[in-house]
């Protein structure tokens, strides 16, 4: 769909994407400053495998001012994107025919990842037919087959954030039963309403050498630097060692000029990293309201990340059509919630202006709700409902 998106643009089209999962604002100055430094060196050569030791430092500190814990050199490895520390992890972790809890709804690649490395995902929904987990659900997913349970929050795609009795329930669970739990934090910054991020190291009073917490981060959403690709893994050493032999083998080290770029994000002025949060607050509480005047929409409020998930099966049950339809005849991107898991829903990401989220609204409205006003002008043309 993104691909005709695309071509949907390029012929002109005013295409309004709600799909894409990145932050508009430009990289940190210290980002760009670190890394044109280390570029004007000339000197770019490898690093170790599993990163430059400042890096890895200024990452230890992170984790001391955000977590609570101060984790060993040793404990952090360094790899191009959160997403290759995800699948380092699995591929570390998995011998075939293991299990990975995963919690629906649930970000696209973690089934597809746990198949790579030769794993049965497990897929646990809700059964209260909710967007949080419930831990009774995972307890009786959960048997002598289960490797590591996966938890994302605050959640792409739903936007919730897990509330602190679930968290230290499931810390608990995985510390009792020796399973891995693998935290995804990639957004734990990107929460609203005055919460503070969750850290999960509160739950246990083992350190990380000793748990089972492996704690996934980067810089990629909270400082908008997705292209610079560079994420880590908190973990015990010993795992810490065999990732980097699998990353030693595939990718080697991340790229230097973009490792300098994340220790000068880091270690930087930290106040973008807020006034994108309240940027994406205020985008939230809009998105929230126009949504709202719509009958036949169910949606959580996220408290957290740039998505929502809002419950669009009164209209069409089947979200890869109803996503289909926005497209071509809304000239709305969105991603069918089949894809994360929850069918009969879709994502729309508030990543964006203030100005696509409301006519982006508008349009979705226009193109399903038969009560709403059957005309509308998308870019200079002016369109009639004709389909329902
Ligand atoms: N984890 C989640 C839940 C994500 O949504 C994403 C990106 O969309 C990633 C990990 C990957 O992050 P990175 O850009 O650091 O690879």
């Amino acid at each position: 769909m993104n691909e005709e998106a695309e071509l949907l643009r390029q012929r002109g089209e005013p295409v309004i994407h709600l799909g894409i999962g990145e932050p508009k604002n430009k990289a940190p100055i210290n980002a760009i400053l670190n890394s044109a430094a280390k570029l004007s060196t000339g000197d770019i050569k490898y690093s170790p495998t599993d990163g430059i030791p400042s890096l890895k430092k200024a990452i230890a500190t992170y984790t001391e001012e955000n977590y609570d814990k101060i984790p060993d050199p040793d404990n952090v490895i360094v790899s191009s994107g959160a997403k290759q520390a995800i699948f380092n992890v699995l591929y570390t972790l998995l011998n075939p025919q293991d299990e990975v809890i995963i919690l629906a709804p649930y970000w696209v690649s973690y089934p597809e990842m746990v198949k790579m490395a030769l794993g049965v995902p497990v897929i646990v929904t809700p059964e209260d037919g909710g967007l949080h987990p419930r831990m009774k659900d995972i307890v009786q997913a959960a048997g002598s087959a289960t490797k590591a349970i996966i938890v994302n929050s605050p959640n792409n795609p739903s936007g919730l954030v897990f509330s602190d009795e679930f968290m230290g329930e499931i810390v608990e669970f995985c510390e009792k039963k020796g399973i891995y739990l693998i935290i995804d934090d990639i957004y734990h910054k990107l929460v609203f309403d005055g919460r503070r991020p969750t850290p999960c190291y509160e739950f246990t009073d083992k350190e990380i050498e000793d748990s089972k917490i492996i704690v996934i981060n980067g810089i990629s959403k909270l400082y908008g630097m997705t292209g610079f690709r560079i994420g880590w893994a908190i973990a015990p050493e010993r795992l810490v060692r065999v990732m980097t032999n699998v990353q030693s083998q595939t990718t080697a080290c991340a790229s230097v000029i973009l490792q300098a770029a994340a220790e000068g994000a880091l270690t930087g002025i930290q106040s973008i990293v807020e006034s994108l949060r309240l940027t994406i607050e205020n985008n939230r509480n809009i998105i929230m309201k126009e949504l709202e005047s719509f009958n036949g929409v169910k949606v959580t409020r996220p408290g957290g990340t740039f998505y929502c998930l809002p419950d669009f099966s009164a209209y069409n049950k089947d979200s890869v059509g109803l996503s289909e339809l926005l497209l071509r005849k809304a000239l709305v991107v969105t991603v069918p919630g089949k894809e994360f898991g929850m069918e009969g829903h879709v994502r729309l990401s508030y990543a964006g202006s203030v100005k696509d989220i409301t006519e982006g609204i508008a349009r979705i409205k226009w193109a399903l709700d038969p009560d709403s006003p059957n005309e509308i002008y998308i870019g200079n043309k002016k369109l009639v409902r004709d389909w329902l």
